[in-house]
């Protein structure tokens, strides 16, 4: 599929649905290392998302209309750690898409800009068991899959494989930044909620494309 706005649109119902099946799941793993409400806080965003984009009187021109829009409602809507980290990614990604649809190198650029406005948000560097130990492989592997000439859909696809394995990665990892760092040694041993959530929403994007 052509990654234009009827693909950004897809990949925030997708997100939103997946978001909704996974809620338990994403509250469980913030039980565990922090204060269990990962998986609330993302179901009440995106499905105020939903709501926004089934209540737009035209429909979004452009990827960017609808990055923001995501951006904005969760900024908005979404209590917690969450909601401005992933508002700044969407909103940053939002600012590197135009009104073509995203060849390989757009969709680098957008998943840099997304992990650029996650650490200047939340100042987090890689091993410290946050969403950016999902976010900071899957840019890599989009870079290496976009160098090797990859189609802008298997860019998003080695994306969402890298997320995956970067948030398994989190188990064993201590916390030093958010509320699981709290925990110290004892955050070990359980994937991180946000780096979860970030390949599901990585997941999407490619799953939508493909
Ligand atoms: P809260 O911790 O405020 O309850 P959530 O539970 O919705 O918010 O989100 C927790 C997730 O936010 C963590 O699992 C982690 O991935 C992410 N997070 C927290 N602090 C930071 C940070 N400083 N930088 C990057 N990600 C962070
Ligand atoms: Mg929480
Ligand atoms: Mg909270």
């Amino acid at each position: 599929m052509t990654l234009d706005v009827a693909w950004a649109v897809d990949w925030t119902r997708r997100t939103a649905e997946q978001v909704a099946a996974r809620r338990v799941e994403l509250t469980e793993l913030d039980r565990q290392i922090g204060d269990g409400d990962h998986g609330e806080n993302l179901a009440r965003g995106f499905s105020a998302v939903i709501a926004r984009l089934d209540a737009l009187e035209d429909a979004p021109a452009e990827v960017g209309d609808v990055l923001k829009l995501v951006a904005t409602t969760l900024m908005s809507t979404v209590g917690g750690a969450a909601g401005p980290l992933y508002g700044t990614a969407y909103l940053r990604s939002a600012k590197v898409t135009g009104v073509d649809a995203l060849d390989s190198r757009a969709v680098v650029a957008m998943l840099e800009a997304g992990l650029e406005g996650v650490v200047a948000r939340g100042k987090a560097s890689p091993g410290e068991k946050t969403m950016v130990d999902a976010w900071t492989p899957a840019v890599e592997a989009a870079v290496a899959a976009a160098d090797s000439g990859a189609d802008p859909a298997a860019v998003l696809a080695a994306a969402a494989d890298a997320a995956e394995a970067g948030a398994v990665a989190t188990i064993p990892l201590v916390a030093t930044k958010g509320r699981a760092s709290y925990l110290g040694e004892r955050s070990a041993g359980h994937a991180d909620p946000g780096a979860t959530s970030t390949a599901l929403v990585l997941r999407a994007a490619a799953d939508a494309a493909g």
